[in-house]
């Protein structure tokens, strides 16, 4: 075998070491990022609270609880194990807390302190609508003043109208000042009203299991597409 030849094999074998070496590098280890945040699902209010009444007089903290149960179970499918801040007809108050106004306030303080405790927590929070006159109906999306909730909010309420009635043209909205929790967290967070109690088609849908399951399915893959790396999507199908 002359110099030649073996300089020739020699450097196949290196321009193939190599390629083996970027292609087990860059592949998995670039496109695959786990998920880092921790969703917390927050049923709106509870116990004492009940809450916004529907038409035909069920509260509103019952909805959002079993809304944020259904939710808890579709990301379940996924392998995402949500944080729940009740998971029972409770309000979150503490013992000290005496007549039901302080005791709405302590709720709203001990859910804040809650979410606080929770390593990067991104926000859920289930309620319902209502309003003086009927007519009103559909989905409305609030986000949070914090870094991602624009971006998050805005999804949601696109999926949402997308999914359950597509002529709702509402916009996502900057959650009010006078909301408490979304106003004193540090976390991305948006605020669901999932439809409106004061309207007679709509509260029907509320209270129907099918429907709270359109919902929690629709908001799991709103947070599906923001916690799923697409490369890895791709490379999967590939
Ligand atoms: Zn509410």
């Amino acid at each position: 075998m002359t110099v030649f030849i073996r300089f020739f094999i020699m450097s196949l074998l290196a321009v193939n070491f190599l390629a083996a070496v970027l292609r087990t590098e860059t592949i998995p280890a670039a496109s695959f990022s786990p998920v880092t945040y921790n969703i917390v699902i927050d049923a709106g209010h509870g116990g004492v609270d009940g809450g916004a009444v529907s038409l035909s007089g069920v509260q509103e903290s019952h909805i959002n609880l079993s809304v944020a149960l259904k939710l808890e179970d579709t990301l379940a499918l996924f392998g995402i194990a949500p944080q729940m801040l009740r998971r029972e007809d409770i309000s979150l108050h503490s013992s000290d807390a005496d007549t039901i106004r302080e005791k709405k306030r302590s709720d709203l303080h001990n859910r804040t302190a809650m979410i606080d405790q929770i390593q990067d927590p991104i926000l859920i929070s289930i309620h319902q609508n209502t309003f003086p006159q009927p007519q009103y109906h559909g989905a409305q999306v609030f986000y949070a003043a914090t870094p991602l909730s624009q971006e998050i909010g805005q999804r949601a309420q696109q999926d949402l109208s997308c999914h359950l009635d597509p002529s709702n043209q509402r916009q996502a909205k900057k959650i009010p000042e006078t909301i408490y929790l979304l106003n004193h967290i540090s976390c991305p967070a948006i605020l669901v009203e999932c439809g409106f109690l004061s309207n007679p088609a709509e509260e029907k849908l509320l209270l129907r299991d099918d429907y709270q399951r359109k919902i929690a399915a629709t908001l799991a893959g709103t947070i599906l597409t923001f916690f799923t790396p697409i490369t890895t999507l791709q490379e999967t199908l590939s």
